[in-house]
């Protein structure tokens, strides 16, 4: 016997769980609305909110509502045709809400382009012609018409602009006889030129096949490919990829800033085309959202990016790639202030795939985690077809100054550049801190020139001939006399990247010099050009700051010059070390990779540091026994966490006020949990003011079995009028 079931009535309404698209704990909760069944989970929505309009979004679509009927208001209306957001993404908007306790509003505009949300975006539409079905045939004389019925009747719809070029007369009487029908439609832009894409492809290397068969095959979720510098990841990566791909699924690659890296684009673009949409800075508004709806609507099915990229609208992940994963850009720097592996380490458990993380100096994290079995760890310690490392000379900038050396080239470096250039080769010179000079100082008074928002000294720049805040970006004057004493003896100290590139012009009159940093790259291609010039041997030397450290590949450098070694080395923070050995693996790493053997000039005032020499061996294992042991040692992450809550406003009491509203309540979580915690205290940030904002923190450093929940809690609980006050974890800059 059959039993019945009773449809539902279609007259009762369906109800929508909404968040509306304010960042407000105040609002940020579920609100009921009667909907129709059009609507699905994922929509934005228009709704009537108070006593006006906002934007939705729908979590959830149900039958009853706790709300009476007679309350309920109604959906006015859909914003895009095919939901936003997938569940998946859905569910992950809530984890993150939960875990970084901030509105459901922000964590869902992290899956969305800003321009979609402003509702700004230029959708292109193109229009497309097709058979129409209906019979007619054209005069024998009307002999275009006729070529052009064929040529649909091949090739199917095609765009309009495609046929009134190529049968001009044809198209306007063949619409008029409703031969052919011309539809309006979405078209995609896909922003790059046809030219680019590169073909080569190379057989997997022993070492390449293993690290592939590892991953496929491997137990755990994570991996950590750690291989020295030119040992050919990518091409693993890409062999994974293209696994995914082949098996129907997509992928998602991050890296920290795809426009450092043309190359990349261009293999990506070479081996898979249109299915690669790669979401970088330099796109426009629109492309971008073109980028992010190719992906949405599967026409893209790898999604390449920096952090943000994690968001990807894209469904059943086949293989998770995070590139060069110690680098610093991997932590957001605005709220919700997630880790990008957390986020990818939740997708890649939702769809049971892969996490590939890769770098020639994973982060010690990291490296705990892989050493301890949690992670998968595959070591390629071999660059391609043997190639050596470059060997690395540590010059002692102490006896070139002892010798009357004012330059910031040693002896040794301009020598070996003479070389390098009369053989036909590059070299790249690497030094962080671009401008001219770095502090202006009098001589009068020992005043240093500070910006008037920022608690930072100025920077001199010479081509502009001004003062520059690297902060906040203000320029100003350069002074004719001290502002504190009125003395005339300003003194500009310290080197910049603009005054390298002018010593070397002195040196090597004849040489092409280019300078990349971040005053050389603003607009749209500003890195990519500088770079192409670069690997079309359009010059004989990089000059740039941490920029150049990143990934390129360009086989004629045959020498790096590491200016100042020591430069990153006294910060402090506990991470400098591990900073400076990353950096200086980097970019000695862009030496030697092709043809003739790579050197390296270390200059430094601290030959004997230990994180240089183990740098100069290419040490990882050495640098990190050292590491870890004094991080255990010191009781520093990964043995403990470093929490700061930052507090930060433009009217300095108001700020202080905040502060202790904050502090007051994490000193209950610390009095109730006081052996969880090594360090507590409230205090002055190092850098006391950034853009007008004045800058306090609670810094504490603590066990994992701390309350990390608690303390977010309360700082969100409680409203700080104009003030900032957010958690940070461990975060990557303590200034
Ligand atoms: P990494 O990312 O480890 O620094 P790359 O992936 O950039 O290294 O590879 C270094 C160089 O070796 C590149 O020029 C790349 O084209 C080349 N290469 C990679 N795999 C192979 C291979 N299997 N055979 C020959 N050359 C390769
Ligand atoms: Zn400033």
């Amino acid at each position: 016997m059959e039993t019945l079931i009773p449809l539902l009535s279609v007259q009762q309404p369906m109800i929508a769980e909404v968040i509306v698209d304010i960042a407000h704990s105040d609002v940020d909760k579920i609100f009921d609305y009667a909907c129709g069944e059009e609507i699905k989970a994922g929509m934005r929505v228009a709704v009537p909110f108070g006593r006006s309009t906002t934007t939705g979004f729908v979590m959830r679509v149900k039958e009853h509502s706790d709300v009476p009927a007679e309350r309920l208001k109604r959906i006015y209306r859909i914003e895009d045709e095919l939901p936003a957001i997938n569940e998946e993404c859905l569910s992950l908007a809530e984890k993150i809400s939960a875990r970084y306790r901030c509105p459901m509003a922000l964590s869902l505009r992290l899956f969305l382009p800003a321009e979609l949300r402003r509702g700004q975006v230029g959708r292109t539409f193109k229009e497309f012609a097709r058979l129409s079905g209906e019979p007619f045939v054209p005069s024998p004389r009307a002999r275009t018409q006729q070529l052009l019925l064929a040529y649909l009747e091949e090739h199917g719809e095609t765009p309009l602009s495609v046929l009134r070029a190529q049968f001009p007369s044809a198209v306007a009487p063949l619409l008029k006889n409703h031969a052919i029908i011309v539809e309006k439609r979405r078209s995609l832009r896909v922003p790059y030129r046809s030219e680019e894409g590169s073909e080569e492809r190379h057989i997997l290397t022993k070492a390449q096949e293993q690290a592939v068969s590892a991953v496929r095959e491997g137990e755990e979720t994570v991996f950590l490919i750690h291989g020295v510098t030119g040992s050919g990841k990518t091409e693993i990566y890409l062999t994974l990829i293209a696994e995914a791909l082949q098996k129907g699924k997509t992928a998602l690659f991050l890296v920290p800033e795809i426009s450092l890296t043309p190359q990349m684009f261009m293999k990506l673009r070479g081996r898979f085309g249109r299915k690669v949409a790669i979401l970088h800075s330099g796109l426009s508004a629109g492309e971008r959202f073109d980028e992010w709806e190719r992906l949405r609507l599967g026409e893209a099915r790898i999604a390449v990016g920096a952090r943000s990229a994690v968001f990807a609208p894209i469904e059943s992940i086949g293989c998770i790639v995070i590139d060069e994963e110690h680098d610093g850009s991997y932590s957001s720097e605005s709220a919700p202030r997630y880790n990008t592996f957390d986020i990818a380490y939740l997708r890649a458990k939702y769809h049971r795939c892969k996490l590939v993380l890769g770098s020639a100096t994973p982060s010690v994290e990291t490296y705990r985690r892989a050493r301890s079995g949690e992670f998968g760890l595959i070591t390629l310690p071999d660059r391609i077809n043997a190639r050596p490392m470059p060997k690395v000379h540590i010059v002692d900038m102490r006896r070139e100054v002892r010798r009357g050396n004012a330059t910031p080239f040693s002896s040794a470096l301009r020598d070996k550049l003479r070389a390098c250039l009369d053989g036909g080769n590059q070299a790249i010179l690497f030094l962080n801190r671009r401008g001219y000079a770095q502090t202006v100082m009098c001589r009068d008074c020992g005043n240093v020139v500070k910006c008037e928002s920022c608690d930072v000294p100025l920077t001199y720049h010479s081509d502009e001939n001004c003062l520059k805040c690297h902060y906040c970006g203000a320029k100003y004057r350069p002074l004719p006399a001290c502002p504190a004493c009125g003395g005339t003896h300003i003194h500009y100290m310290g080197t910049g990247t603009q005054r390298v590139v002018g010593e070397l012009k002195k040196l090597l009159p004849d040489a092409r010099i280019l300078r990349m940093d971040v005053d050389t790259t603003s607009g749209k291609e500003g890195h990519y050009k500088i770079l192409k010039q670069f690997a079309e041997k359009k010059a004989d030397i990089l000059v740039g700051t941490q920029m150049v450290a990143k990934g390129h590949d360009f086989p004629s450098v045959t020498l790096v010059g590491i200016l100042d070694a020591d430069m990153s080395l006294h910060f402090p923070d506990y991470r400098s070390g591990e900073r400076t050995f990353q950096l200086i693996t980097q970019v000695a790493g862009r030496s030697g990779r092709a043809g003739a053997e790579g050197e390296v000039v270390l200059q430094t005032y601290d030959p004997e540091n230990y994180i240089l020499r183990f740098a100069t061996e290419y040490d990882y294992e050495g640098f990190y026994e050292h590491e870890i042991a004094m991080r255990e040692a010191m009781m520093y992450p990964p043995f403990v966490k470093v929490v700061r809550v930052m507090v930060t406003g433009e009217d300095e009491k108001e700020t202080l006020e905040a502060l202790k509203t904050v502090y007051e309540k994490l000193q209950k979580i610390y009095a109730a949990h006081e052996e969880d915690f090594l360090f507590f205290n409230r205090m002055h940030s190092p850098i006391k003011r950034i853009r007008d904002r004045f800058r306090y923190q609670v810094l504490m450093r603590m066990t994992e079995s701390a309350p990390l929940k608690e303390i977010y809690a309360a700082v969100s609980e409680e409203k700080y009028g104009d003030v900032l006050v957010y958690v940070e974890e461990n975060p990557s800059n303590l200034s």
